[in-house]
């Protein structure tokens, strides 16, 4: 029997499909630029046999459904999935589970009424979430499906964190406040790290650093989160691709009166045009270091920024945990940029974090340590896999 993972972004379908006896990947794929004018299907399966085989396909794939039935077709013509009846369980990415749930749940009708009405606080997310699931119901009727949600694992934050400084009552009426995001991300490489320690989870600081094009960190008190730097949406908090993070409100009304943008260009500006693009034209951690490298001042620059935010939150997470016994890197940039991460923990000894250069520059398949000897915080870097924690939550909840 195999499990089957959904991992839908706003123009994109992440899956993976897992045998259920040990959790080993039989395939994994990637759908993108659904909606655009021409979309990409990318599916590469592990055969015992034959080792890895790639298919590809381009075509028009106009919304999140025909991406959901494109991806059944490819896994059917590629034989790793002949018969629906196979599908023990199907375990979803929902991106927004606002306050009702603070864990995985099997999803029946009123799940799924839930996730609808938070679709106003995950517009481009839970909307594609909902129809995974409905396609999925409609295609295999009667296969359990189980909603892994990222807000889930930052429930625990406490109010005098979660809650801004604005009129209580917008809390109350509009439910503003910090939700965090990514949540599945920190809450699998944080039970690696204890893992990894032989240390139990329950006794350990752990500041988790997911460095992707989206990024944020999550500051955890044995076992619980208690705080993270996104808020009442993915946008706040650290340098993103090309996304701000914090910044002062104050120049969103400066900007409407002075240019005349509208809400539209103003939210286009926070979230698409800013991060990494908007200081040096790349959101591409890979290019933007090699012009850094070739002494390109605006790329520099560009890095500066993002890993000065980096170390900020990590300085305000030692304050908020007491210290801390690890540090985790995680995400493309965190798993793979040497510079970043260097860049990031420059001069943090005293606050007993204490890099060993080379040690972060060796290469190595899995989890990673590149602390030095005499830190007091363990530094690790740990490829996550939130497929595999979603897989793992499904079967724990399918039985
Ligand atoms: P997403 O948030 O879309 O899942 P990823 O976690 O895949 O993003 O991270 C994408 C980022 O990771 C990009 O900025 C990319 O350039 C960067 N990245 C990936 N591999 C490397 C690498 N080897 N060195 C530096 N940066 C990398």
């Amino acid at each position: 029997m195999k499990i089957l993972v959904l991992n839908a972004g706003s123009s994109s379908l992440k899956f993976k499909l897992f045998n259920m006896i040990d959790l080993s990947v039989l395939a994994t794929g990637m759908i993108e630029q659904i909606g655009d004018d021409l979309g990409h299907a990318k599916l590469t399966c592990n055969d015992d046999t034959d080792g890895r085989q790639e298919t590809e396909a381009s075509q028009v794939i106009p919304d999140h459904s025909s991406a959901i039935r494109l991806m059944i077709t490819l896994l059917q013509e590629n034989n790793v999935f002949g018969d629906v009846n196979e599908l023990a369980g199907v375990g979803h990415r929902v991106v927004h589970g606002g306050e009702d749930f603070r864990k995985p749940v099997i999803i029946t009708d009123t799940v799924i009424r839930s996730i609808r009405k938070l679709v106003p606080l995950a517009p481009l997310h839970n909307p594609a979430n909902i129809t995974g699931i409905e396609v999925v119901m409609a295609k295999v009727p009667g296969v359990p499906q189980v909603a892994v949600f990222d807000t889930a694992f930052h429930q625990s934050i406490p109010q005098h964190a979660y809650l801004y400084a604005l009129p209580y009552k917008l809390y109350e009426e509009y439910k503003i406040r910090r939700y965090g995001f990514h949540g599945t991300s920190h809450a699998y490489v944080s039970k690696k790290a204890a893992a990894y320690l032989n240390c139990s989870y329950k006794e350990l600081k752990i500041i988790t650093l997911h460095l992707g094009n989206g990024a944020s960190a999550a500051a955890i008190d044995c076992g619980q989160c208690v705080d993270t730097s996104m808020g009442f949406t993915p946008l706040e908090g650290l340098v993103m691709g090309t996304r701000s993070g914090d910044l002062d409100p104050a120049i969103l009304f400066y900007l409407a009166r002075e240019t005349g943008m509208d809400l539209g260009e103003l939210d286009n500006l926070l979230n698409k045009e800013s991060g990494l693009k908007g200081i040096c034209g790349n959101n591409d951690m890979r290019t933007i270091g090699k012009m850094a490298a070739a002494g390109d001042a605006q790329p520099l620059l560009a890095l500066e920024i993002f890993c000065y935010r980096i170390k900020k939150y990590i300085g305000a997470y030692l304050a908020v945990l007491g210290g801390a016994d690890c540090v985790v890197f995680t995400g493309g940039i965190g798993e793979n940029d040497t510079k970043t991460r260097a860049r990031c923990l420059q001069g943090m000894e005293k606050l007993g974090v204490a890099l060993d250069l080379e040690k972060n520059d060796s290469q190595i398949d899995g989890i990673m340590e590149i602390h030095r000897e005499d830190s007091l915080c363990k530094i690790l870097v740990i490829p996550t896999d939130e497929e595999f924690e979603i897989a793992t939550q499904t079967m724990e909840l399918i039985g």
